[in-house]
C-alpha cells in the first residue's frame, strides 16, 4: 500500500543485528528511545518522531536499528503520521 512505500520499511531481520547497517560496527547497545523517521515521496522533508522505540544503537556511528517489535511500532506510528500529514483523518 501507499503508506508502506512512503515509510520504506527495512527488510525483515533476525531479532538482534550482528552489525551496523552503516559502518558494520558490532558495538550495538539495546535502548528504548525516540526514533526519527524521515519521510520520502510526497512527504519529502517531513519527519516523524516515534517515542519509546526498542532498538539497537550503534556506538560507533549512532545509527539506530529498531527491533522487530520496535519496527512494528514505528510502522504503526508512521502510518498514522502520514494520514495526519495528508489530512485524511476526517
Ligand atoms: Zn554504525
Amino acid at each position: 500500500m501507499l503508506c508502506r512505500e512512503i515509510a520504506m520499511p527495512r527488510k525483515a531481520k533476525s531479532s538482534r543485528p550482528a552489525s551496523c547497517d552503516v559502518c558494520n560496527g558490532t558495538d550495538l547497545v539495546r535502548r528504548i528511545t525516540t526514533y526519527p523517521v524521515h519521510l520520502s515521496g510526497p512527504l519529502e522533508g517531513k519527519q516523524i518522531h516515534v517515542g519509546r522505540v526498542a532498538l539497537h544503537e550503534c556506538q560507533a556511528c549512532g545509527h539506530l536499528m529498531p527491533t522487530p517489535a520496535g519496527q512494528a511500532k514505528v510502522d504503526r506510528n508512521v502510518a498514522m503520521g502520514i494520514r495526519l500529514f495528508l489530512g485524511q483523518l476526517h
